[in-house]
């Protein structure tokens, strides 16, 4: 299998096919992931007082059933019904279930959780990055702040696009997608557009288009959304230099 999915920019869940869910779990690394980010995040959750958590970009699962395992009650949500299919076979392969679990744009994230509202929001392995436009950014976080309960957290781990769109990309290869033999890397780099070609071992590749948001951008929108006290990790590590880390934490809270 060689054929390279080469995906428009448009609503980007529809990027993962049944096909690219399938192979998602060998790129994500399982067991080593959660080894090394499970307790992190677990940490920061619990340091904050958080109990009901969403992790808004489920993908196949692997934070979800991380924080599931560690005693959360997780509400499981994605964009993609072919991801989130997975998540729920890999919630039962590790003996958890999710408190919840729905189909859910982060642009109407509100609309379809209700009026429940939530300690913690996860959006994890540089997912909010598959938005392309300014103000589908603005309304997605919007809607975030509105499913948290007043002082709730908000936790946005991504790639550290400054490094790649300033001095090119390279990898430790030690935090997020970490499958064995999986090579990862950006086919095509600019300002606007991060496309990363994903080669399988059994000869798949797939392309991902994601939009190359710098840390202080995303910190601004974070505020403009009504986010307050916005800290930052970097590789789970904090201080930690902003040229050398492969991927960035930014946590903030609902005022
Ligand atoms: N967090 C998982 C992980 O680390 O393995 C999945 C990460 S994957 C890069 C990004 C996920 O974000 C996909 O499952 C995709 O369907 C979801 N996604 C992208 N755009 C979305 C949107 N607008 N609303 C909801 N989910 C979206």
């Amino acid at each position: 299998m060689s054929a390279v999915l080469n995906l428009n920019r448009g609503n980007q869940h529809r990027q993962y096919t049944p096909t690219l869910a399938e192979h998602w779990d060998d790129l994500v690394g399982w067991e080593a992931r959660l080894e090394r980010e499970g307790h992190f995040y677990a940490r920061l959750l619990k340091a904050h007082g958080c109990r009901k958590v969403v992790d808004v970009a489920t993908g196949t699962g692997v934070n979800a059933v991380g924080l599931a395992q560690a005693g959360f009650e997780v509400t499981a949500t994605d964009g993609s019904e072919n991801m989130l299919a997975k998540a729920q076979e890999n919630a039962a392969a590790y003996g958890v279930s999710f408190a919840d679990s729905r189909v859910a744009d982060w642009l109407t994230l509100d609309e379809t959780l209700g009026t429940e509202q939530f300690d913690a929001i996860v959006c994890l392995g540089n997912s909010f990055t598959h938005l392309f436009d300014h103000e589908d950014r603005r309304q997605a976080l919007r809607a975030f702040h509105r499913v948290l309960r007043p002082s709730g957290m908000l936790v946005i781990d991504q790639r550290n696009y400054d490094t790649m769109l300033d001095h090119g990309y390279r990898s430790k290869h030690e935090i997020c997608y970490t499958g064995d033999g999986v090579d990862v890397g950006p086919v095509e780099l600019t300002p606007r557009l991060a496309k990363f070609e994903y080669r399988f071992p059994n000869g798949a590749v797939f392309q991902l288009n994601m939009y190359p948001l710098r840390q202080d951008y995303l910190t601004h929108l974070l505020e403009d959304a009504g986010f307050i006290n916005a800290e930052r990790f970097g590789d789970l590590q904090r201080p930690y230099d902003r040229r050398e880390v492969d991927f960035v934490q930014q946590v903030a809270f609902k005022t």
